[in-house]
């Protein structure tokens, strides 16, 4: 599995990770397993949130990097409306207890809310001095929102923005990852696989994934997920509740495609105008 420098971290993360949100809405042990399988292939960057399954998604998480704590990078992220000065902090000592861990490598902002960012990166700032988080960054910010985040906190603390990023929505590509790249940020893919619509094989654009896998011994899957993080500022987090999916998934980590196959897919999947509003899930 490739790993990157995560932002101004320098931290090798992997490539691709791992999303969970509904993953307890199936069967919890197969998810478990798949986690684990995705953690032994390599997808150790673990995503989650206190929102996803209002907290049981953390404790499912925490079962399954049970005794592999070390392996992993561990994101989690604080929902707006606890993003106070103190309400991002109880929120977080809320997360680590259900995820049975000390720290997280990297605490999110979900999305912006109606607190005052000044006093969710105090809160940030404070977790992090505390040694309860490594690293912190927000979620589905433009590039105005970006810009006050890197005002407030000054150069090199905020680490990354985890953006929606998909074939068919690749809406961040005209404005939020020129800015990322300037400002050394690191861009988390959610959603690669359009939480659930992935091109079928009889669509254009899904045919010549599937030629290009081809050629690869690969699966469309992978074509699209490489061809997600085919920027060294891009990582990926699909989420796979069935253990062959993690598998399948992790087998793009060490994929390389030609660029002229990188350049059909770009034709395949136009990225179209630039959207008034970033859209997000
Ligand atoms: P996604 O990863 O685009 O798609 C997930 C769907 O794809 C699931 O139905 C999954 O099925 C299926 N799948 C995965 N691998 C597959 C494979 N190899 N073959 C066939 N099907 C496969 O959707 P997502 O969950 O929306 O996004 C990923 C993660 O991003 C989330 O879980 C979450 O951690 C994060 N996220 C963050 C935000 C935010 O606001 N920050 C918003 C949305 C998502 P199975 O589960 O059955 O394997």
């Amino acid at each position: 599995m490739e790993r990157r420098p995560f932002g101004p971290t320098q931290r090798g993360v992997a490539v691709i990770g791992q999303g969970t949100w509904d993953s307890e809405s199936g069967d919890r042990q197969e998810a478990i397993t798949a986690l684990r399988r995705g953690l032994d292939r390599g997808m150790t960057h673990i995503d989650t949130a206190e929102m996803y399954g209002s907290g049981t998604t953390e404790e499912m998480v925490g079962a399954g990097i049970a005794g592999r704590r070390d392996e992993v990078f561990l994101v989690s992220k604080v929902l707006p409306h606890n993003a106070s000065r103190s309400g991002t902090v109880a929120a977080c000592e809320r997360s680590l207890t259900r995820l049975g861990t000390d720290w997280l490598d990297c605490y999110l902002l979900h999305w912006r809310g109606a607190h005052p960012l000044e006093d969710t990166i105090a809160a940030f700032e404070q977790l992090q001095r505390e040694g309860k988080i490594l690293s912190w960054g927000v979620s589905n910010f433009d590039v105005p929102d970006l810009e006050e985040a890197w005002e407030i906190a000054g150069e090199g603390r905020l680490v990354c923005n985890q953006v929606l990023y998909h074939l068919q929505e690749r809406a961040i590509e005209h404005a939020v990852i020129p800015w990322c790249e300037e400002h050394g940020v690191a861009v988390v893919a959610y959603s690669p696989f359009g939480h659930g619509d992935f091109p079928g094989s009889r669509t254009k654009g899904g045919g010549v994934l599937q030629e290009i896998a081809a050629a690869h011994d690969a699966t469309p899957r992978q074509v699209a997920l490489r061809f997600l993080m085919r920027r060294r500022s891009l990582f990926t987090i699909p989420k796979a509740s069935n253990p062959e999916h993690a598998a399948e998934n992790a087998g793009a980590g060490d994929l390389q495609l030609t660029e002229a196959e990188l350049a059909r897919v770009d034709e395949a999947f136009p990225r179209g105008p630039c959207p008034r509003e970033l859209p997000m899930l």
